[in-house]
Parts: C-alpha cells; sequence; structure tokens
C-alpha cells in the first residue's frame, strides 16, 4: 500500500478500528483507511501472524496501525478492544464491523450450535462494537460506522438461514442506528458484498455462481474497501447514513 500525499489524507490524525483485519476484506479495509492516513487498528481472533503483517504492511508504508487479539462475539473481549484502543490512540472515528464466519448447511441439518455460533458473531458482535464505540463517538460528535452485510442477507441464499438472518439483522441494526445517532453527527451504513475471491468463498466457486453475476466475474476484497474508504473518509460521504451499498457485479438490483 501507499501513503496518499497528506492533503489528499482525509483520516489524518483520526482513529479507525477494522474487526476482522487480518485476511480479506477487512484487511483491504485496513490498507485502505491507513492509505488515507488513519492510525488503524487490526482486530484479529487467531492469526496473529497475518494480523502482525497486516500491521507491517502499512507501517512499512510510514502509517501506523497496532494488532489487537479479540473475540468480538464475546462482550469482555470488546470492551478491551476498545479501551485498549483509547489507551493507544485516545479516539475512535471509525469502526469497520467486517468479522465474520460461515457455517453453511440446509436447515434441517443445521444444528443449534451452528445458528447460535453465526448469530454470535456476526450480528450480536456488530451490536457489541457499535455499542462499545458510540460511547466516544457521542462524546466526540462524530464518527463514521461500517457494517458488512451481506447480499444473502437481501435475497437470501439455500444453506445459509443463519448467515443470511445475521445479515438481514446487520441491515434492520444500521438503519436504526443510523436514525438514534444521525443528531450527533454519526453516521451508519452498510455494505453488502456479493462473491468476492476470500478464504471464506474459496472453496464454493462454480460455474452456476459466475452465471449469476451480471459482471460476470467475482470481486476483488479491494473493491468492497473502497466503498469502505469513500463511506469512512470522503468528505463527500458526511450526508449519507442508513443506506446500504451493494458491491456485488450487479447480482442484486433493488
Ligand atoms: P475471511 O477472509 O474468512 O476473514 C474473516 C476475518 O474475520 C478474519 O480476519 C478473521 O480473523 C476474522 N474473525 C473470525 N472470527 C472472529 C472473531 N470471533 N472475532 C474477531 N475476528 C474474527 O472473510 P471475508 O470474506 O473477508 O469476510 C469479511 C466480511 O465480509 C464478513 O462479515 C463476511 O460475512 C462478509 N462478506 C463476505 C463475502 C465474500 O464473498 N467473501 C460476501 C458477503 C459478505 P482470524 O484471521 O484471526 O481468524
Amino acid at each position: 500500500m501507499e501513503l496518499l500525499p497528506e492533503n489528499l489524507q482525509h483520516l489524518k490524525d483520526q482513529v479507525a478500528v477494522v474487526t476482522g483485519a487480518s485476511r480479506g476484506i477487512g484487511k483491504a479495509a485496513a490498507l485502505a483507511l491507513a492509505s488515507q492516513g488513519a492510525k488503524v487498528v487490526v482486530n484479529y481472533a487467531r492469526s496473529s501472524d497475518a494480523a502482525e503483517a497486516t500491521v507491517q504492511e502499512i507501517t512499512q508504508a510510514g502509517g501506523e496501525a497496532i494488532a489487537i487479539q479479540a473475540d468480538v462475539s464475546q462482550s469482555v473481549e470488546v470492551d478491551n478492544l476498545i479501551t485498549t484502543t483509547l489507551d493507544q490512540f485516545g479516539r475512535i472515528d471509525v469502526l469497520v464491523n467486517n468479522a465474520g464466519i460461515t457455517k453453511d448447511t440446509l436447515l434441517l441439518r443445521m444444528k443449534l450450535e451452528q445458528w447460535q455460533a453465526v448469530i454470535d458473531l456476526n450480528l450480536t458482535g456488530v451490536f457489541l462494537c457499535t455499542k462499545a464505540v458510540s460511547k466516544t463517538m457521542l462524546k466526540q460528535r462524530s464518527g463514521r460506522i461500517i457494517n458488512i452485510a451481506s447480499v444473502a442477507g437481501q435475497m437470501g441464499n439455500p444453506g445459509q438461514a443463519n448467515y443470511s438472518a445475521a445479515k438481514a439483522g446487520v441491515i434492520g441494526f444500521t438503519k436504526t442506528v443510523a436514525k438514534e445517532l444521525a443528531n450527533r453527527g454519526i453516521t451508519v451504513n452498510a455494505v453488502a458484498p456479493g462473491f468476492i475471491e476470500t478464504d471464506m468463498t474459496h472453496d464454493l466457486k462454480s460455474d452456476d455462481i459466475i452465471n449469476f453475476i451480471p459482471l460476470g466475474r467475482y470481486g476483488k476484497p479491494e473493491e468492497v474497501a473502497g466503498v469502505i474508504r469513500f463511506l469512512a473518509a470522503d468528505p463527500a460521504a458526511a450526508y449519507i447514513t442508513g443506506q446500504v451499498f451493494n458491491v456485488d457485479g450487479g447480482m442484486v438490483m433493488a
């Protein structure tokens, strides 16, 4: 990655927390926000080497970043993530709720544990992190929160009852919290990716899926990160809240 020239760094002296930033879309988002001058907290659950590699990529380009381990489905660990961020950097301007997992199987085979694990991280984790940062953002009277949803939360997907329910929940949560925080200058938006090439989708590629994508190809993490960066950093995004932005090659056209 490259740092933008200082006069183009819209996030200079600002702090961004990206959950699940060791790999995939979260990593691309961390790099994109760092290029805008943000100090970035690279959250991860297990992949400490990958998280440190993300941090190194940012620091080697002249940016600032730290890695913080936290399972964001756990309230105590989220509190620790936010407290450590504030101890280190003193403020939080951007939160990207990106951490997510899948545990796919058809409804009749889905165990309660598979349902619960996906809801706990993909939906409850978004609630916990948003609530934890909102106290700081309310005091600052500014902030930008970006929640990573999915086209599965809009159109459903066989084998993903747990995942699509969580992602639809994220969309409803985004709209409600956008209304609750709007009068303090905090924007809350969602990004709904389609099929993006990451570890999550590595084993799922097929011609059937490509046939469903009008643009005829899978997306790249950087293409999702571009919209995250716009919503987090661009002055032009200041008047956008409660919206869902699809980055899906045209899979969903509302
Ligand atoms: P990925 O490559 O599998 O990466 C997942 C990230 O989440 C990793 O950094 C992982 O950290 C982190 N993570 C997992 N469990 C965690 C936990 N309990 N606490 C904190 N972090 C945790 O996934 P991705 O494809 O980039 O997906 C990122 C987001 O986009 C997810 O919310 C996903 O649902 C959404 N999305 C993806 C696609 C797609 O096509 N890829 C489509 C729609 C939506 P570790 O490395 O430490 O495990």
